[in-house]
């Protein structure tokens, strides 16, 4: 077993962990006080940089201006770029772009390639994906009611969706609506590309998140499909396939969450080892570092980020030599594991910063609030146990142990 990261990689991430340090950590303190809107023109500059490094897209196709990254290397690119909130959008490989660009490169035809995936990886646009309904359980979205009916050349499109994350500003949304509601339940939906300057697309509003409705790329928008009309060709990948495909682009979209992830694991226990350091208890001069309670959030800390860290990049291996499919126990563990521990370590950190963590003075209690809900999208903690544990159990049954 090799856990050498090899010399590329190693080259890789110390150019994007200095870019990260010099960049865009010091523009964090403007990302909490203003709307990302107006970061937009700096931000684009630091793309232009990035695009000159040769580090753009990492994880996108060659042939279309990415660095062709696997999975596992791109997974120690995504731990990079985590520490920083801006790190993804600015290297362009944030979601949900990066999951419509997969799933636009296996399944977009030569036509949706040079209209939206060309544009999409060289950064001159952004999408969103629309699936979740405000009246059902994303966690079961066979349960839909959103519909595409055939009319003549065209889908007629109605649906109300929301958490459709990124939508303010968007191009075109990858929306799933039911075609083909005699079908098994897993074989009703289909996948349809919709611009968003068609009259039957409404952005309601962006949705108020833990206090904070966002706008532009850090947002996330209620769609209201009315009418939505779209020519037949707009249809990605073949008819019925919608929650097949869905299922392909959440595969290695978890690892990238699950390095971002860590990513934020290690800032936020950087801030807290610091802090602890420097933080005075008593007027003899003693620290926080001191205290036996804060060592233990330390150790238990870091054995927590190696193991996330681990399982991941195992989990990332997997995918790449054995198929998504094959790794499907791997992506439910880390999905809920790494969730968990990195919400322990913003809280620790969080904790020992006192009254400054619970201010926009760090980048903690953004983490804090934003990042809460890993432990509910793309499949919450909850379903993803269940179905480890019902698997696990499987390989028990009629077995006898002693
Ligand atoms: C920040 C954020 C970004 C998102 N971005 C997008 C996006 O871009 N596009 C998109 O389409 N959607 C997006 N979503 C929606 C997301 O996919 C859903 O919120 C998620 O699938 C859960 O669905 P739900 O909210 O309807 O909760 P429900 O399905 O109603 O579940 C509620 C809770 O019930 C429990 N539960 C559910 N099912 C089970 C079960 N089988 N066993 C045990 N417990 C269970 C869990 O605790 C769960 O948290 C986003 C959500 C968030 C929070």
């Amino acid at each position: 077993m090799d856990f050498e990261i090899s010399d590329k990689m190693k080259a890789i991430t110390g150019m994007i962990n200095e870019f990260v340090d010099r960049e865009l950590i010091p523009l964090e303190p403007e990302f909490l006080t203003r709307e990302f809107r107006e970061l937009l023109p700096v931000l684009e500059e630091k793309r232009k940089m990035v695009k000159k490094m040769e580090l753009w897209a990492p994880n996108h196709p060659k042939e279309y201006g990415g660095m062709g990254l696997n999975l596992l290397e791109h997974g120690l690119v995504s731990e990079s770029l985590g520490r920083s909130p801006l790190g993804h959008y600015v290297f362009n490989c944030q979601a949900p772009d990066a999951g419509n660009i997969e799933i636009l490169h296996k399944y977009g035809t030569p036509e949706q390639k040079e209209k939206y995936l060309r544009p999409l990886v060289e950064g001159k646009i952004r999408s969103c994906f629309s699936m979740t309904e405000v009246e059902l359980p994303g966690s079961n979205p066979v349960m839909m009611n959103a519909t595409a009916v055939k009319d003549g050349g065209d889908y007629v499109i109605n649906g109300q969706k929301w958490y459709s994350t990124a939508a303010d500003g968007a191009e075109f949304s990858i929306a799933m609506a039911i075609t083909n509601p005699e079908a098994p339940p897993h074989l009703r939906a289909s996948m349809i590309i919709v611009p968003t300057s068609n009259p039957g697309f409404n952005l309601v509003r962006n949705i108020s998140v833990m206090g904070h409705s966002g706008s532009d790329y850090f947002s996330h928008g209620e769609v209201l499909f009315q009418s939505c009309r779209v020519p037949q060709e707009n249809l990605l990948g073949p008819e019925g396939q919608g929650f097949i495909i869905a299922q392909e682009r959440l595969g290695p979209g978890r690892i990238h969450h699950c390095m971002r992830w860590i990513g934020i694991c290690n800032r936020a226990f950087d801030l807290l080892c610091s802090r602890s350091l420097a933080r005075p208890i008593s007027p003899d001069g003693k620290t926080l570092s001191t205290k036996q309670i804060v060592q233990a959030w330390i150790a238990e800390s870091a054995a927590e980020i190696q193991a996330a860290r681990l399982m991941t990049l195992h989990a990332a291996w997997r995918i790449d030599n054995l198929g998504a499919k094959e790794a499907r126990i791997d992506i439910s563990l880390i999905k809920f594991f790494v969730a968990g521990v990195m919400q322990s370590v913003i809280d620790r950190a969080l904790q020992a910063h006192g009254g400054l963590g619970m201010t926009d003075d760090t980048i903690l209690a953004f983490f804090f609030r934003h990042e809460r809900a890993a432990r509910i999208y793309d499949g919450a903690d909850e379903v993803h146990k269940v179905n480890v544990a019902r698997t696990i159990l499987k390989g028990y049954e009629g077995r006898k142990v002693r």
